[in-house]
């Protein structure tokens, strides 16, 4: 994947977003669904509809985010997916998502740090 680096409109402030601030940035831009409980990100979102959001430099989608946060997934491991129970593309509460492994690449995959 190519790194991304855009520079923001207006300004030569530098915000590095981390995953230690992360849950504050996505909550400011996030609408919760009364009926559904979904938290249904305002930020920029994908043609696909998924939520996304700058991190590290890179882009990397809120629901992904989310599961880092809460679900215990590691920045590094791509080859997991993180799934919606819900239908809303954009929504990133945890409880609303699930991890998925992504057969295809299982082999893949370079090394496993927990071995
Ligand atoms: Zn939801």
């Amino acid at each position: 994947m190519t790194e991304i680096k855009r520079r923001r409109p207006g300004g030569g402030r530098k915000v590095t977003n981390t995953l230690a601030n992360m849950e504050g940035i996505l909550r400011k831009k996030t609408i919760v669904d009364p009926e559904t409980d979904c938290w249904l990100w305002q930020g920029a979102k994908n043609r696909k509809g998924y939520g996304h959001i700058l991190m590290d430099g890179r882009t990397e989608n809120v629901q992904r985010i989310s599961a880092m946060l809460y679900l215990g997934l590691k920045e590094d491991q791509s080859y997991r997916h993180v799934l919606h129970r819900c239908p809303s593309k954009g929504c990133w509460n945890p409880e609303h998502l699930y991890l998925g492994d992504n057969f295809d690449n299982w082999a893949d995959r370079k090394e496993d740090k927990n071995k």
